[in-house]
């Protein structure tokens, strides 16, 4: 493939608007540029341009029917792109964007095939970051872009990650600093009656439930790649997967640190070196170097913060295999959480 001379931009408070301006530039030009939005970084690139998109599945090593989000900085730029903005969804927009909500709704036919994975719907998301949505505005382009990690990755949550992964197969890369959720948006279908929520994030069921009365939930959270008709393309493909192995264990956290503990003495007899990605009430009960913190378990939200953080971070320390305590909590945005670690491990125990 193309090598790319990679431009990495580090925005300050003196230079926003220059460097946004270039950065706009490069996606006018049908380039690829990789920036923050409140839920994790993203790799954009005008969604209306079929050969931009392209370069966006080149770079990540996308599967071809894996559709992207497409980014908007207004609901009226939806208007562009959709057929009609059915009233639910109207609702449902009005209410939690700017925000990590994902909407699927009937496309226009100009929205090329490519964007959509083929698909005869189009997902649209405003994000809630000034750097994203300066953007898509100023570029005066929807903006496709999924997360800015090669295909089957942990999703980025510093510039860091998008350099690892990417450098010398994007045009630029906007840094700007650590992103604030870390866990990708809630996905929504609407084009269905009840609509259906693909994908769990930090907006809840009930959170929409609140606003639009009941909808299915399409997701499976309890068999991970398992052989089934899944709707959201995206959910049949390895996920956020660091290089070595991830065990993880669910349960009540007296037993999950007991579990983990009488594995560590199994990996110990084989040398392997181990890394725990741990709550804070675990922490204590074990003394190897290798630990990373989610924090206290009944604070999901620092959870949703770290935990593509610590995939990456025990891949770098070059351990053997990852062992994850899965006893935080599962409210909010815990679900999504859980949703993620589960893709992201080769096996799971429950104790
Ligand atoms: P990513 O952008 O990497 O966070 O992934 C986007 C997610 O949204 C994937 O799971 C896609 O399969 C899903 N998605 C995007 N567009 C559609 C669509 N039109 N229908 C169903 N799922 C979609
Ligand atoms: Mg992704």
């Amino acid at each position: 493939m193309t090598t790319y001379k990679t431009q990495i931009f580090h925005i300050r408070k003196h230079n926003f608007e220059k460097i946004l301006k270039e950065a706009a530039s490069v996606i006018k030009n049908g380039g690829t540029v990789a920036f923050p939005t409140e839920t994790v970084y993203g790799l954009g690139a005008d969604a209306l341009n079929s050969s931009a998109v392209r370069s966006i599945f080149q770079a990540k090593g996308r599967p071809a029917d894996n559709p992207l989000i497409v980014h908007v900085f207004s609901k009226e730029q939806c208007n562009e792109l959709v057929e009609i903005i059915p009233k639910k969804a109207s609702i449902l927009m009005d209410k939690f964007w700017p925000g990590p909500l994902t909407v699927i709704m009937q496309r226009k036919e100009i929205v090329p095939d490519i964007t959509t994975g083929g698909l005869d719907t189009v997902a649209l998301r405003m994000p809630d970051s000034k750097i994203a949505t300066k953007l898509i505005e100023l570029s005066g382009k929807a903006i496709a872009a999924p997360s800015a990690n090669l295909s089957g990755k942990p999703s980025p949550t510093i510039a860091g990650h998008v350099i690892t992964d990417l450098s010398g197969r994007i045009d630029a890369i906007i840094d700007g600093g650590p992103v604030e959720l870390g866990v990708e948006s809630t996905v929504i279908d609407m084009t269905t009656e009840p609509p259906a929520i693909l994908r769990p994030g930090k907006i809840s069921q009930q959170d929409i439930e609140g606003e639009i009365g009941p909808v299915n939930v399409a997701y499976d959270d309890k068999v991970h790649h398992g052989d089934k008709i899944v709707r959201s393309p995206g959910m049949k493909y390895t996920h956020y997967s660091p290089d070595v192995n991830v065990i993880l264990v669910e349960g009540k956290n007296e037993d999950v640190i007991a579990k983990i503990s009488q594995m560590l003495l199994d990996h110990g007899k084989n040398d392997e070196k181990v890394g725990l990605i741990l709550t804070e009430e675990s922490i204590e009960f074990f003394k190897s170097s290798k630990i990373f913190s989610l924090g206290e378990k009944d604070r999901p939200e620092k959870a949703a913060a770290r935990i593509f953080f610590g995939l990456r971070h025990m891949d770098e320390n070059k351990v053997d295999l990852i062992i994850v305590d899965g006893s935080f909590s599962r409210i909010g945005v815990g679900a999504a959480v859980g949703d993620r670690i589960r893709k992201a491990a080769r096996s799971i125990i429950e104790v």
